[in-house]
């Protein structure tokens, strides 16, 4: 049921909070300005002091930002949107960091200066693949726990000199649960003391079975600092998209998730947005979590300006009025009136879930002392 904290209702009408909690006391309810009350008590409670009162529900402000269906006419093959992950050393930011390398074209434009939470290479079958450039676990679980799906192929990355270890084993659950399919790269093989195949029986423990023993998990041996079979693990990932046959409509109101988020000095809030669905335009007024922004500018994973970016395409979003969050869900929305509507309506319900919270940890720290 739907909850305000006394001390809400009363600065949502510009009244006094003690003057609320005499009302609900009148009414034989025991309150402190912490305690939350129920709806329709706030709304009684709010046209005795004279304020007329508008029921604004979850569903009428979130509705219709990100359920209108496309047709199968509308969708168009997009790239594949891949994150790196494995137990640590084992080279994912190697990989990252090697694969960007590898296909940087001379004397392209900014070349490979800028970072921005995700980049985009050329695959050698042809077509582009999106690698989102926060290897890590923390980011991937993160943006699941905000129901954010942003990645269609892991990669994971197994040290052939150390194998399997507890954060692969992670990855892989972590794969599992998010019906995501891996690719398996063993890294290190210019190592002396590589053991390939010691690495594929251990990952059978876990039922990752690669196709050379039979099972139909791509696997790729490579070194990121030779700089070997990068090809070979982009192909592999075209591949895998092939038969994930991923498509998303351009022609729409842009959707996608926010990467990575930070106030930038010089240009305020920066939003790295890997947009989804749609195609996001310089002028589009969007919102991310508690944030709306009217798009100032798009800048790409080479630091060039752009004027629009489509389905799979990571952009920093410019022109936030506040920083979000990674892992925040970005809509286009018609217009400001519209999109302060919504991030009026979810910085409340963050406030509310904060102060619901810290009376919760202050309620059990009155019970501790006494
Ligand atoms: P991460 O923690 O998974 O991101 O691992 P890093 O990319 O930071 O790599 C950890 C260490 O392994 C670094 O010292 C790298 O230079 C080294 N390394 C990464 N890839 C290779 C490789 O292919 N061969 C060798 N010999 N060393 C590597
Ligand atoms: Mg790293």
């Amino acid at each position: 049921p739907e909850t305000i904290s006394i001390q809400e209702l009363a600065n949502r009408m510009a009244e006094r909070a003690v003057d609320v909690i005499r009302l609900l006391m009148k009414q034989g309810q025991m309150v402190k300005i912490t305690d939350v009350i129920d709806a329709d008590t706030a709304q009684l409670i709010a046209e005795e002091l004279g304020h007329s009162v508008r029921r604004v529900a979850e569903s009428d402000v979130e509705e219709g930002l990100f359920d209108t269906a496309d047709t199968a006419e509308e969708l168009v093959s997009r790239p594949p949107v891949v994150t790196i992950m494995g137990h640590v050393d084992h080279g994912k930011t190697s990989l990252l960091d090697a694969i960007r390398k590898a296909n940087v074209v001379s004397g392209e434009a900014g070349g490979i200066t800028q970072h921005i939470g995700a980049y985009q290479v050329t695959s050698p079958l042809g077509g582009k693949i999106t690698f989102i450039d926060t290897p890590g676990h923390a980011a991937f679980t993160a943006m699941r726990a905000r129901g954010a799906k942003v990645t269609d192929i892991v990669v994971l990355v197994v040290a052939a000199d150390d194998g399997v270890m507890p954060q692969t084993i992670e990855a892989i659950n972590h794969a599992r649960a998010a019906k995501v399919p891996l690719i398996v790269a063993i890294n290190k093989i210019d190592k002396p003391d590589a053991k390939p195949e010691r690495v594929r029986s251990e990952l059978l423990q876990y039922e990752v079975q690669v196709e050379s023993l039979g099972g139909d998990t791509l696997e790729v041996e490579v070194s990121a600092k030779a700089q070997t079979n990068l090809d070979k693990l982009l192909e592999a990932i075209t591949l895998q998209a092939e038969v994930l046959d991923l498509k998303a409509n351009p022609d729409r109101v842009a959707e996608g998730t926010v990467i990575e988020a930070k106030l930038d000095r010089g240009r305020g809030p920066v939003a790295t947005v890997l947009v989804q669905r749609g195609t996001l335009h310089v002028g589009d007024i969007v919102v991310a979590g508690a944030e709306f922004g009217r798009v100032r500018a798009l800048i790409d994973d080479k630091g060039a300006n752009v004027t629009e970016a489509g389905p799979s395409f990571p952009v920093e979003v410019l022109g936030f009025n506040g920083t979000p969050e990674a892992g925040d869900r970005l809509a286009v929305v018609e217009s400001e009136a519209r999109a302060r509507e919504i991030t009026d309506y979810r910085q409340r319900q963050k406030r509310e879930k904060a102060a619901a919270r810290s009376a919760t940890v202050r309620g059990s720290l009155e019970q501790m002392m006494s």
